[in-house]
């Protein structure tokens, strides 16, 4: 499918043609040469004039799926109560860019011919006043449109609107249900449906079962080869490899059969399934579906939606749980693996396949998984929760580094990381949030980013970063708390 966003320019008949057509021109000029530097065309659509052309737009822009948001600038003044009809009917991304066709005031040349033309710096507060008196949630990008960093604030913006589409239209496949007992990877379904726009429905293991027995020996062949050109061999159980094959391919076929972007499972229920997916649901991941261990279905839509988020629509973003701490001042780090199931879009090195007893869980042989140390660098981890009423997203700042120790009888992938303000401010203030001990952990995916998502979804957005303390937290939690009940 086409992807577009679509440039809608503000003005009005006071003017006269000859101003019109230049910034109808100009405008086309700046979609043009804006595309060349973003993720995803920007179509110049129209110069909007009236009520009607403004509506026709937006329902334009509504129904069509290829339009994954608008962005609007007011070369001219454009008065905003004939956006008003349009706006509150908008439901797709709205950018307003807040910029001006000329870089500097020509000193010589600036008269009032000038200003009639170019006007944008009272344009634009028109047109972000009745933003703001609708309610309706916007980005706001203001600077030159030649300036680098505008375009990659546009870019990553057009990055998030396409998580948006991708979340409005995702189904999640569950394999069994939830694990017993466990309170944070229960949801709302509903809810989430209604604001996130996830399908989230469930499927029998033993279907799944069915499935992987249906899995011929040159399908698994086939699937080995991938393996053997993208991994390491570090195992002499060829079997256990060929069996994480086969339920990579059973479950792979089951999710594109449904459409399905991202599934969870849970080793409490295997029934029928020699080993856990670990190198099926690492492979998977790779590919983009997200993943979600223990019935974990937040977290495996979330996966999803951040990796198409990320680089080239499948980027460095991993369902990660927090395991264990290093406590010695000064080397204070967080260990994030999980049992087996860490993408290997995290990894440093080229990963190696092992094959270890895994005692938790219904495996009957021993699984087959990708073990690999994640890589250093700046880093979020998310955490989407549900409060009751309404969704809370929280965003850590985290910086991943080399992991301190080798580790050499830890069979699982690992990632070591510094978290923001430091690892105990920081774990308080997980805590006090209600964070879950899975995240999606991304390198690519900024929380900025995340910010605009919890924005365009209408969820709260919680954010923990190297400012934060418990008590502005607690704080704002509160206040948030009534906000959201009174919204
Ligand atoms: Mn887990």
């Amino acid at each position: 499918m086409n992807r577009e966003f679509w440039f809608v320019v503000g003005s009005q008949f006071l003017y006269g043609d000859e101003v019109l057509k230049t910034v109808e021109s100009r405008a086309k000029e700046m979609a043009e040469e804006l595309s060349k530097h973003l993720p995803y065309p920007l179509i110049y659509k129209v110069t909007a004039k009236t009520n009607k052309e403004i509506t026709d737009i937006v329902k334009e822009a509504n129904y069509r799926d290829e339009c994954l948001g608008i962005i609007t600038w007011c070369h001219t003044f454009s008065p905003s109560k004939m956006w008003i009809n349009g706006l509150a009917m908008l439901d797709k991304p709205y950018c307003h860019l807040a910029t001006q066709y000329n870089e500097e005031i020509p000193n010589d040349e600036i008269d009032m011919d000038f200003m009639n033309l170019n006007q944008a710096a009272h344009g634009d507060r028109e047109h972000g006043f009745i933003a703001a008196r609708l309610r309706k949630p916007r980005k706001v990008i203001a600077g030159y449109w030649k300036d680098t960093n505008v375009h990659k604030r546009l870019a990553d913006w057009m990055k998030v609107a396409y998580g948006v589409a991708v979340s409005k239209d995702l189904k999640v496949m569950r394999f069994g249900d939830n694990m017993r007992e466990v309170a944070v990877t229960e949801g709302d379904k509903v809810e989430v449906q209604t604001k996130l726009g996830w399908q989230v429905n469930t499927w029998a293991v033993g279907d799944l079962v069915a499935e992987i027995n249906k899995v011929t020996e040159e399908e698994i062949d086939f699937l080995m080869e991938t393996y053997s050109e993208s991994y390491d061999f570090a195992t002499d159980d060829i079997a256990a490899v060929r069996y994480q094959a086969k339920e990579e391919i059973a479950i792979k076929k089951m999710m594109d059969r449904e459409n399905c972007k991202a599934f969870s499972n849970t080793f409490q229920d295997l029934y029928g399934m020699e080993q856990l997916p670990g190198l099926a649901s690492q492979h998977l991941m790779a590919q983009g579906y997200g993943y979600g261990g223990e019935g974990d279905w937040k977290v495996a839509a979330m996966t999803a939606i951040m990796k198409a988020m990320g680089e080239g629509g499948n980027g460095e973003s991993a369902f990660m749980e927090d395991y264990t701490y290093n406590l010695i001042k000064g080397q204070e780090y967080s260990l994030g693996a999980h049992m087996l199931e860490v993408c290997p879009s995290l990894a440093a090195d080229k990963p190696r396949i092992e094959t270890h007893h895994l005692g938790i869980g219904m495996n009957e042989k021993d699984p087959a998984r990708l073990v690999f140390e994640g890589k250093a660098g700046k880093a979020i981890v998310v955490s989407l929760i549900d409060m009751g009423g309404r969704l809370r997203l929280i965003v850590q700042d985290i910086e991943a580094v080399k992991p301190i120790l080798p580790m050499p009888n830890l069979p699982v992938a690992r990632v070591m990381w510094k978290a923001f303000p430091n690892l105990t401010t920081g774990v308080e203030c997980w805590i006090l949030a209600g964070g879950a001990h899975h995240t999606v952990l991304s390198y690519d995916v900024s929380a900025d980013q995340m910010r605009d998502w919890a924005r365009m979804m209408d969820i709260e957005y919680v954010h923990i970063s190297k400012d934060t303390t418990p008590e502005k937290l607690e704080e704002e939690l509160f206040l948030k708390d009534i906000a959201w009940k009174l919204k």
